[in-house]
């Protein structure tokens, strides 16, 4: 068995295989990101699949801590819904802890500049 990266939650600090998290993405042109499967542009943090944990980690201070980034609330609540939405379209997969994971796609790609 080859050994999983483990990265922590940042909603409820939990320890996971990299791969069973929802990785967000912030890029150094100020792009957010979200992929499935653990890959992705810049600095990133991780959340569980679950609506609990996203709107934990959804905290301005505490996702821009992580992410070294200046989000404004805004920006933060579209995240927020686009990983939701996320969930609701993937359900029933989530409920069994597996997502379904485009490889080497981010399914949710911002696309404005910030700043
Ligand atoms: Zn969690």
């Amino acid at each position: 068995m080859r050994r999983a990266p483990i990265r922590t939650c940042i909603g409820c600090g939990r320890k996971s295989q990299k791969w069973d998290l929802i990785r967000i993405g912030y890029t150094k042109d100020g792009r957010l990101l979200i992929s499935l499967d653990a890959k992705g542009e810049g600095r990133g943090a991780y959340v569980c699949p679950n609506p609990k944990c996203i709107q934990a980690a959804m905290n301005p201070k505490k996702l821009n801590r992580f992410l070294r980034a200046q989000l404004g609330q805004d920006r933060i609540d579209s995240l927020k819904a686009q990983l939701l939405g996320l969930l609701g379209k993937s359900r029933g997969g989530i409920d069994n802890g597996e997502i379904q994971r485009e490889k080497g796609k981010s399914t949710y790609d911002e696309g404005v500049r910030a700043g």
